[in-house]
């Protein structure tokens, strides 16, 4: 936790002195994000969706939000779009408390969600900076046909990467793209091995609240840095050192008790009260796995990794494979298979009130899931970023009697393996 806070305030210091030091900034979003491309031209990175996430976990948001509705957008508008706007309402402060830049270009690389494209917009709008689009075909029937994979190479061949070597100054270097690749492969195997080690029981880690200190790194600025490497270096030892300990996950208030609920979870997480709501987990014994929003920045527990041997193709691959990009059939394949390999209790939703991307036909993934495992799931809602929206009292409430539900089902199964 204290490492990835210390790369993340890095980069906001980085962020902070580019424009001075003389360096290029683009802005870019986590879903299918092209880190390693962006490193190729010397460019800063900021990515926005971290921005607001970070003013949300610092209890700011609510204010910048308040600002953006001021001025004109609608409560219904995504709460990230929301305090980011406002956050450059109000003179471009950052989480850290340190002036973010003004990006020199905006490269959208549009996966799954509509809202990007309005957000960059309106960016765009603001800044008149330079904006580069990497069109990513959705994928409807669950696969990621060589035509659509074709179709990204070309644009970042044609469009983008001429795009970036003008509006940084920079040549672009296929060698370096590869050594960048080469770096991210290495973390994400050691990311991946640390998300499964929660097939364990009691499970190290916790696969939802504990994963996004772990997924800090590799879904931002760091993927393809040899700090990112040594970071998912140290962290699997010491989840080598848990298990053999026969430890849990570590949780704000030191060790968790015993594991009593083993929980699968699909949706992002409540940032502005983002400890209050860990708590309602480990007070109760419950710990997640895995979570759907593990893989927001990257599905590699289905074996994807980046590869230095074909750069341009496993970057659109990459792309193309994110969360937010798949069809509802695959999401709810994904969370059976969750619940089965994890050996979980339940599936829990926690819906996002903003997030139409992640949230529409949830309920429906809701029944598919529980009719095919025959494990109990329940659905709770909060947002992201806008603290009006976290109801504690409501939140709490549901889950224990998620719980309860989870007791007598497991009671129901003893006492009908008992009567054969
Ligand atoms: S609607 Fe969801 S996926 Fe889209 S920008 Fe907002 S938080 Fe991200």
């Amino acid at each position: 936790m204290w490492l990835q806070k210390e790369l993340i305030n890095r980069n906001y210091r980085e962020l902070a002195t580019a424009t001075e030091r003389g360096q290029k900034v683009s802005a870019t979003f986590v879903p299918g994000n092209l880190n390693e491309l962006l490193m190729c031209f010397d460019f800063a990175r900021s990515l926005p969706e971290t921005n607001a996430l970070q003013n949300g976990m610092r209890k700011r948001s609510g204010r910048l939000i308040m600002d953006a509705e001021r001025a004109g957008h609608s409560e219904d508008v995504c709460t990230y779009v929301k305090a980011d706007l406002g956050m450059m309402l109000g003179g471009e402060i950052g989480p850290t408390g340190e002036r973010l830049p003004r990006p020199d270009v905006l490269l959208l690389s549009y996966t799954g969600c509509f809202t990007f494209m309005k957000w960059f917009e309106l960016v765009r709008q603001k800044y008149g900076c330079e904006t580069v689009m990497l069109h990513v075909p959705y994928q409807g029937d669950g696969v990621i046909s060589p035509a659509m994979r074709d179709y990204v190479v070309r644009q970042l061949k044609d469009k983008v990467i001429p795009e970036l070597e003008r509006i940084s100054g920079v040549r672009f270097d296929i060698d370096r793209l590869r050594e960048y690749l080469k770096e991210s492969a290495k973390a994400e195997d050691d990311l991946v091995w640390t998300l499964e080690s929660a097939k364990h029981r009691p499970s190290p880690i916790d696969g939802y609240f504990g994963a996004v200190y772990y997924i800090g790194p590799i879904f931002t600025a760091f993927r393809g840095t040899p700090e990112a490497t040594e970071y998912y270096r140290v962290l699997r030892t010491e989840i080598e050192e848990r298990i053999r300990l026969g430890k849990g996950p570590v949780t704000p208030e030191g060790e968790m008790a015993e594991e009593k609920y083993r929980l699968v979870v699909e949706g992002p997480p409540n940032w502005t009260s983002f400890r209050e709501f860990w708590k309602m987990f480990y007070d109760e014994g419950a710990v997640v796995v895995t979570s759907t929003y593990a893989k927001v920045g990257g599905t590699y527990d289905f074996g994807f990794r980046h590869d230095p041997s074909r750069p341009l193709e496993s970057l659109a691959e990459y792309a193309l494979g994110c969360y937010t990009n798949l069809n509802l059939p695959t999401r709810v394949d994904m969370l059976e298979k969750y619940i089965r390999e994890y050996q979980a209790d339940g599936l829990l939703i926690n819906s996002i009130k903003s997030c139409n991307s992640f949230s529409a036909g949830q309920l429906l993934i809701l029944r598919e899931v529980e009719k095919r495992t025959g494990k109990p799931a329940a659905f709770i809602e909060s947002d992201l970023v806008d603290p009006r929206y976290f109801s504690a009292a409501n939140i709490k409430n549901r889950l224990e009697s998620y719980f309860q539900m989870i007791q007598q089902k497991r009671a129901a199964t003893v006492a009908a393996v008992a009567g054969t």
